[in-house]
């Protein structure tokens, strides 16, 4: 079996062509001719020795993933569907704004933590992806897109670990991914540019400080324990005040100066004024202007039985925020015409993990907390 090189950061490959009998700078020039320039065939790559890319031949690949599909929306969103093998298929989204292109990557095909306003949540649990199908959707959209614009300069400048999937709990896979993204070498990416989004695994907020320290986004989406246990079950195991203490220890190696707050806005559920104000006084128990936070219109899609805030709530729940000295704003929704709007990538996935079961018991757990107005507290277990 061949080694799909798109897995290797730049140590991993430095030790595979040593294997070959090759110095390390034939692994700078082979990973450059892979990620800088896009090369999938070893005999693009003139300035290697025809003897070791004979040799590459034998031994290596370079594995792009299989393109299901792919949608513009009138904004420009791009969304592309991937097929991962086993009936699974993930997507990644592509958001051009007039002084950046960000990349929206999965890391997992679905997704095990099941929030209940979460697409990906809600289609349960296949598998990790591989450090190289986490690369490969940026090796992929980069150069699809410079080809597409005839563009030589870099199209993608941000990346955000913010498709289907919790990164933390593919931890493995994605440090070497991260370091591919942020390697002169490869993509050059600054840290401030790469944003893990997590919903809260709390030893892995502190092993990634020490590991690769990229910008941290942390999905709140609620003030208290009772309430953010019914929407983020991972809270039972890792609750409010133990994981906004892990924000606050993160940023001592944060590439910014604050934490995003990320806070999904569900009418009637977490939107209320006193939320607001709990959530001011939760992040004030530790001093400073250390975090912002970027309110989220709930995207919705029909299992979940929940309503979007209205647009005068967010901007009221923004006030409060802002007015308690922390620096909120009102995330824009980008491509939801074609579905790919935050929460809505659902791919296509095998679960294995019995989600709906889950979902049902959690939800029985703590009815009270759960205050979902009378009109819309149907079909939320659908
Ligand atoms: N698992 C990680 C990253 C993927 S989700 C996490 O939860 O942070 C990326 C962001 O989209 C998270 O902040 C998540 O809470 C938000 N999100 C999920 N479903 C959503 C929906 N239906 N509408 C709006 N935002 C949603
Ligand atoms: Fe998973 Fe994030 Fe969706 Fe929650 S919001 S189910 S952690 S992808």
């Amino acid at each position: 079996m061949t080694v799909n090189l798109l897995d290797l950061d730049l140590e991993g490959l430095t030790v595979f062509c040593e294997r070959l009998g090759e110095k390390r700078f034939r692994a700078v020039q082979l990973f450059r001719w892979i990620h800088q320039k896009g090369a999938r065939q070893f005999d693009e790559m003139t300035d290697l020795a025809k003897s070791l890319r004979e040799k590459l031949k034998t031994s290596a690949r370079i594995e792009p993933l299989a393109v299901v599909s792919q949608h513009i929306s009138s904004d420009g969103t791009i969304k592309w569907l991937f097929d991962v093998g086993g009936g699974n298929a993930i997507e990644t989204v592509f958001i051009p704004e007039e002084d950046r292109g960000t990349l929206c990557i999965s890391s997992q095909a679905g997704c095990a933590v099941g929030c209940r306003f979460c697409s990906t949540g809600h289609q349960g649990f296949s598998r990790n992806l591989t450090t190289g199908e986490i690369v490969a959707q940026l090796w992929f959209a980069e150069h699809f897109l410079r080809r597409h614009l005839q563009r030589d300069e870099r199209v993608i400048s941000n990346v955000v670990m913010m498709g289907m999937g919790e990164p933390l709990q593919n931890y493995g896979e994605l440090v070497p991914a991260l370091r591919v993204m942020l390697d002169d070498h490869g993509y050059g990416l600054s840290r401030r540019r790469v944003t893990v989004s997590t919903s809260g695994i709390v030893p892995m907020i502190d092993r990634l400080a020490q590991d690769c320290p990229v910008a941290l986004a942390v999905s709140l989406h609620a003030p208290n324990d009772a309430l953010r246990d019914t929407l983020v079950p991972l809270n039972l195991k890792y609750p409010l005040a133990q994981l906004v203490a892990a924000c606050h220890r993160y940023l001592a190696f944060a590439p910014r100066d604050f934490i995003t707050f990320e806070y999904c806005m569900l009418d009637g559920v977490n939107d209320t004024d006193a939320c607001a104000r709990q959530l001011a006084e939760r992040v004030k128990a530790h001093p400073g202007a250390w975090c912002k936070f970027n309110l989220i219109p709930f995207n919705p899609f029909p299992a979940s039985g929940l309503l979007r805030s209205k647009p005068e709530r967010v901007q009221a729940f923004a006030r409060i925020l802002n007015d308690a000295g922390i620096t909120t704003t009102v995330r824009k929704t980008r491509g939801d015409d074609i579905d790919a709007a935050c929460g809505q990538l659902a791919g296509d996935v095998k679960d294995r993990t019995k989600v709906m079961v889950r979902m049902e018991r959690n939800r029985t757990l703590r009815p009270h907390a759960l205050q979902v107005s009378a009109n819309t507290d149907t079909g939320v277990s659908a």
